[in-house]
Formats: structure tokens, C-alpha cells, sequence
């Protein structure tokens, strides 16, 4: 048992980088690096995205600090539910708040395990299963169809289980707008990856289906063997995905945007999601995941971890996809990116389409703080 499990300092480093699998824009978040008494040092990321969401959140992470600093980093529940309580007014459900209580939680985590020479997935039980595939997660953003089938299939060649292509992104692919194209990118698609590889489309904000459109995409991709749909309507449309429910047997994916347990039991609830998508950096961090992911097994829904920012995420989405019941596969980003790769020593990678078990202590990742304080903002 370590002597000293006291924190002695929380920071905030809001971030940006260039995020080669999104066009190259730029992407904001913002890091939490929390040390102990002990000189162990933790990290956590708040998955704002934009700039002014990640300085928000920083404000707020460093607002929450003295309710963290002194207390042990062990006590991960404790802290959880006194930031909660603390933004009941700016927060109880609402994104920023949890998204900074999300980076605190996940450095508490990462330090605690360093502190007891544990690993993040032993102190949530360990792992619920041997192996973990992955799949490939992309933007659909070439003109040609016949270039983004090859492209996916050269991933997926790797041994990557599939794919997960995001539609309405940006670039030239111009996919979710016309139903002939997007009929024809995934009969491309599934053609270039051959058998055995699951699709999953995923839409973006910019195709803003309608219902019946919904319904149509659902019904065509339905028979065309896609894995699972995602955010067709949305992520707040209940009557919609009632009637989407209704009127397709596809496998219904939403859930990302939610920042609470309570919004994933409210989601679950209605009976319309059949994978819930949950990011650590966003769902109140690895206390909220855990909690929002034992809600999706208790009614047999599939979670899934959004691991798309940082190297962060992805080792908290790692440990927590091994140790959750509700999760049975990963999205891993093949296109090479420094926010997934050059931040830690050791990023998260697949063998032969399996993802690698977490190795400790804590998160089992060092953070390269040079590179972290160049892309600060
Ligand atoms: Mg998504």
C-alpha cells in the first residue's frame, strides 16, 4: 500500500492538432495531468473537439481543482460524485461539465493504478474476455468510389474485422445525399473487403435524414448485410428511431453525444438502440462509462467506446472495452495520426485484427509532455 496517495496537482492543458482522418482539420481537447503527493503522475482527456469547448472545459477542470487537490487518488468514486454534485447548476447532464469532470476522472483513474502498480483493467475487474477485434474507423472523403473501397479494403486487409465509414464528412465523397451512391459505395465496398468483414455506416451532422429516408437507407443497407447504422436520425429523435425500429430489422447505433449514465438508461429505455456508442472522454470519464455500459448489459445492448481523439481515450477505451460485458469489439483509426500514435509510448494497436490487452500500471501509457506542450493552445 503506497504511503502517500494524495493529490497534489491538477492541470488542464487544452490541446490542438491536425487530425489526418478528418480531412486534417484541427481538433481541440483538452488534457488533464493530475500528480500525487508521490511524484506518480496521471493523465486524463476532456473529448471537447472544438477550441472554445476545450477552454471551457479547461476553465472548469481547473475551477474543479481544489476539490481534487488533497484528496486520495484512490477515492475515484468519491471525487466523481462530489464534481458532480458540484455542477449541479452548469452541469447535471450537460456537455461541457461532464466532459471536464470526464478528464479528471480518467487521470484519477491512470494515477491510481500507478500508485498501486495496478493496470486501469485489473482495478475495473480485469478482462470479461481473451480477445477484443477491431475494426478500421474512417471518414468516407474521395471522389471516387472505387478509390475508397480500395483504401478500405487495404485496411481491412491488415486483419481488421471491418469497417465503420462516416458519411456527410469532409472532402469530395459526397456520401448520405444520394441514395444511388451511397447504395453503390457499399456494394463496393463490401466487394473490395471480401467476406467475413463487417460495414457499419455512421452519419454525420451534415446528412440530416428525414424519416422516411431513414427508413430507406435502413432498408437497402439492412439487405445488404451493414453491421449496424449509426445516428440516421440523430442522436435525439425518439419517435423517429420508433418509427425507424418499426420499420427495419437494421442494428440502430446511437448514444456518443450522451454525458451521463442517466442519458444512456433514458436512451436504452425507449427501446429503439441497439449499440450505444460512449466516449470515456465525454461520459463522465471511467467511472461514467462503467456505469453507462452496465446499463446497456443489464437490457443486452451492445456499448461501444468512441475512441476517436487522443492516445488517451484510446487506452481508457482499450481497458474499458476489455472489462465491460456490453462491448465487444473496438474502433482503432489506421490512418496514421500524432494525437493516436506519437503521444504515448505505447499506443493502442491490433494483431492480426485483435486488439493488444492493456499492460500496466495504470493506464500502461507514458505521455510525452514535450510533444503534449507543443500542441498547446
Ligand atoms: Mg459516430
Amino acid at each position: 500500500m503506497p504511503r502517500n496517495t494524495a493529490v497534489r496537482s491538477v492541470e488542464a492543458i487544452p490541446v490542438s492538432y491536425r487530425e489526418p482522418t478528418d480531412h486534417n482539420r484541427f481538433r481541440s481537447v483538452c488534457l488533464v495531468k493530475i500528480t500525487g503527493e508521490d511524484g506518480q503522475v496521471g493523465w486524463g482527456e476532456c473529448c471537447a473537439y472544438f477550441t472554445e469547448a476545450a477552454l471551457a472545459a479547461a476553465k472548469i477542470v481547473e475551477g474543479m481543482a481544489p476539490m481534487v487537490v488533497g484528496q486520495s487518488a484512490l477515492h475515484t468514486e468519491k471525487i466523481w460524485h462530489a464534481l458532480r454534485k458540484h455542477s449541479w447548476w452548469y452541469g447535471t447532464g450537460a456537455g461541457i461539465a461532464s466532459i471536464a469532470i470526464s478528464g479528471i476522472d480518467i487521470a484519477l483513474w491512470d494515477l491510481k493504478g500507478k500508485m498501486l502498480g495496478v493496470s486501469v483493467l485489473d482495478l475495473l475487474g480485469g478482462p470479461v474476455r481473451d480477445e477484443l477485434p477491431a475494426i478500421a474507423s474512417l471518414h468516407g472523403t474521395k471522389a471516387r468510389i472505387e478509390d475508397m473501397a480500395e483504401e478500405i479494403a487495404g485496411h481491412t486487409a491488415t486483419g481488421l474485422h471491418g469497417a465503420k465509414v462516416g458519411f456527410g464528412k469532409y472532402g469530395n465523397a459526397h456520401l448520405g445525399f444520394d441514395r444511388d451512391r451511397d447504395i453503390a459505395f457499399v456494394r463496393q465496398v463490401t466487394e473490395a473487403m471480401g467476406p467475413g468483414k463487417s460495414l457499419m455506416i455512421d452519419c454525420g451532422v451534415n446528412n440530416f435524414w428525414d424519416i422516411p429516408t431513414a427508413i430507406g437507407r435502413a432498408k437497402a443497407f439492412e439487405e445488404m448485410g451493414v453491421a449496424w447504422l449509426e445516428e440516421p436520425l440523430g442522436h435525439d429523435d425518439p419517435e423517429g428511431y420508433a418509427a425507424l425500429r418499426a420499420a427495419t430489422g437494421i442494428r440502430i447505433a446511437y448514444g456518443e453525444r450522451e454525458s451521463t449514465p442517466r442519458g444512456v438508461k433514458r436512451i436504452v429505455d425507449t427501446g429503439t438502440v441497439d449499440v450505444i456508442g460512449l466516449d470515456p472522454g465525454r461520459i463522465e470519464g471511467i467511472t461514467g462509462f462503467v456505469k453507462a455500459a452496465d446499463i446497456c448489459a443489464l437490457s443486452r445492448r451492445q456499448a461501444n467506446a468512441h475512441n476517436f481523439s487522443t492516445a488517451i481515450v484510446g487506452a481508457a477505451s482499450q481497458a474499458l472495452s476489455f472489462a465491460s460485458p456490453a462491448c465487444n469489439l473496438l474502433e482503432l483509426q489506421p490512418v496514421y495520426g500524432p494525437a493516436q500514435t506519437d503521444l504515448v509510448d505505447r499506443p493502442i494497436w491490433h494483431r492480426n485484427g485483435f486488439v493488444d490487452m492493456p499492460q500496466g500500471p495504470g493506464l500502461g501509457i507514458e505521455v510525452n509532455e514535450s510533444l503534449v506542450r507543443g500542441m498547446a493552445i
